[in-house]
C-alpha cells in the first residue's frame, strides 16, 4: 500500500518534499503572508506494517530553531492520547521513527485543539445556566471572535488566549479554566467578579495551522497599541469590549518553543507601574507556584526595565490603559522540567489542569484585586 501524508484539514500543517521507499521528507509551511513557522499537524496513511523514517528538514530554519534540541514529537492514533515519541534534533533536521501496527497515525508540535474542537468548548459552555455567550466581532476570514461571561460581581476579569494560533495548549488551558468557572467551585469567585473569557483570539490562524499570525500576517499581539479592521479586527474587537468594561486582573494564555518551563511575563516596564500592583502579581505568582508544582517562578523571560514596556503587546497594553494586574503565561512545548511527565510531557491534560489551578489561587486573592 502507498504511503500517504495528508494536512488537508482543521488546524493541519506539513508539505511532502521527497520519498525514498520509508523515508519520508517533510517541510513546515510558513504562516501565510508571514515568514513564522513552527507548528505542524498531519497524518501518514498506509502506515500499517512499514518502519517509517519522518525527516522535517526545514526544522532548522523555523522561527525557533532552539526549541528543537530536547523536545520530543507528540504522535497518535485515535487523535485523543498524543504521546511522546523519541525525536532527534541535528543539523536543521527534526527526525523520528514510526513503525506502529495501524494504518493511520497522526503526529502534531502539541495535541491538537481545532477550530471544531473550539466549536464544542463554546457551545457546551455556552449551554450551562448564567453564562453569556457574546460574538465580539469576525475574524479576517469571517469568524466569528467568542466571548463567555460568568459571574455577577462587580470587578472586571479577562482571560484570553491563543493569539498565537500554533501555541494549541493555550485553548486547552481556556477549556480546563471555563469547566471550572461552571463548577460550585467558582461561587466565590464569582460573586466578586465577572469574568470574561476569549478562549480563540485567533480562529483563522488556527484553521490555517499557522503558528503566530491571523489570515494577514499579522502577529496579533504586536497589535495591541493600534488595532485595525483591516489587519488586527480580532484584537480590535476585544479591546473594545475591555474598553467597555474595565479590567482589574487579566491574563493572557501562550506557549513558549523554547523554555521548558511554565512561567508569567509581567508588566513592569508599562509608564504607570507602582509597587503596590506589581507586588499583587509577585504575590499571584508565588501563591500559585505554592499551589502546584505545574508551576515556578525562577525561570522566564526576566523583567523589562522600567519605562521600557512594548505597548503592542497585550500584557503590556491592558496594564497601562486600564490600570489592571495583567500577565502572560507562558506554557511549554517540551515539558514542565520541574515536574516532568516522561510519557507524556506537557500535555491537553496538565494545560486543562493549570486553567483551573490559575483560577483557584485568583479566587483565595480576588479581594485584594481593586
Ligand atoms: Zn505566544
Amino acid at each position: 500500500m502507498n504511503i500517504s501524508i495528508n494536512a488537508a484539514f482543521d488546524g493541519g500543517n506539513i508539505r511532502l518534499v521527497a520519498q525514498d521507499g520509508d523515508r519520508l521528507d517533510l517541510e513546515i509551511v510558513r504562516d501565510h503572508l508571514s515568514e513564522f513557522y513552527q507548528w505542524f499537524s498531519f497524518r501518514v496513511a498506509g502506515a500499517r506494517g512499514r518502519a517509517l523514517q519522518l525527516r522535517i528538514v526545514n526544522a532548522g530554519g523555523s522561527s525557533y530553531p532552539a526549541g528543537w534540541a530536547g523536545y520530543q514529537v507528540r504522535a497518535s492514533t485515535d487523535r485523543r492520547d498524543w504521546r511522546m515519541i523519541p525525536t532527534r534534533y541535528a543539523e536543521g533536521v527534526l527526525e523520528f521513527d514510526w513503525s506502529g501496527d495501524s494504518d493511520l497515525a497522526w503526529f502534531a508540535y502539541f495535541a491538537p485543539y481545532t477550530m471544531a474542537m473550539h466549536d464544542d468548548l463554546v457551545a457546551r459552555i455556552a449551554a450551562r445556566p448564567a453564562v453569556t455567550h457574546r460574538e465580539l466581532g469576525l475574524s479576517l476570514d469571517g469568524q466569528p471572535i467568542d466571548c463567555l461571561s460568568i459571574g455577577s460581581g462587580p470587578k472586571p476579569v479577562w482571560l484570553y488566549g491563543r493569539q498565537h494560533p500554533g501555541e494549541s495548549m493555550t485553548e486547552w488551558w481556556m477549556d480546563g479554566a471555563l469547566d471550572w468557572l461552571v463548577s460550585p467551585a467558582a461561587g466565590g469567585l464569582l460573586a466578586k467578579a465577572t469574568v470574561h473569557v476569549v478562549p480563540n483570539m485567533n480562529p483563522d490562524g488556527t484553521r490555517r495551522g499557522h503558528l503566530r499570525t491571523n489570515a494577514a500576517g499579522a502577529n496579533l499581539n504586536r497589535e495591541w497599541a493600534a488595532p485595525s479592521l483591516e489587519r488586527s479586527p480580532e484584537v480590535l474587537c476585544v479591546r473594545d469590549a475591555m474598553d467597555a468594561t474595565g479590567v482589574a486582573f487579566a491574563m493572557d494564555i501562550h506557549g513558549d518553543e523554547v523554555i521548558p518551563a511554565n512561567f508569567f511575563a509581567g508588566f513592569e516596564g508599562v509608564p504607570s507601574f507602582s509597587p503596590a500592583r506589581g507586588a499583587l502579581f509577585t504575590a499571584f505568582s508565588q501563591r500559585l507556584a505554592a499551589h502546584t508544582p505545574d508551576f515556578q517562578t525562577t525561570r522566564g523571560y526576566g523583567t523589562t526595565p522600567a519605562g521600557k514596556a512594548n505597548l503592542t503587546i497585550s500584557t503590556n497594553q491592558v496594564a497601562e490603559r486600564y490600570g489592571a494586574v495583567a500577565m502572560t503565561l507562558e506554557m511549554p512545548f517540551r515539558d514542565h522540567e520541574a515536574n516532568p511527565d516522561p510519557v507524556f510531557g506537557w500535555s491537553a491534560n496538565r494545560s486543562r489542569a493549570l486553567g483551573a489551578a490559575c483560577l483557584e489561587v485568583l479566587a483565595a486573592m480576588i479581594d485584594e484585586v481593586s
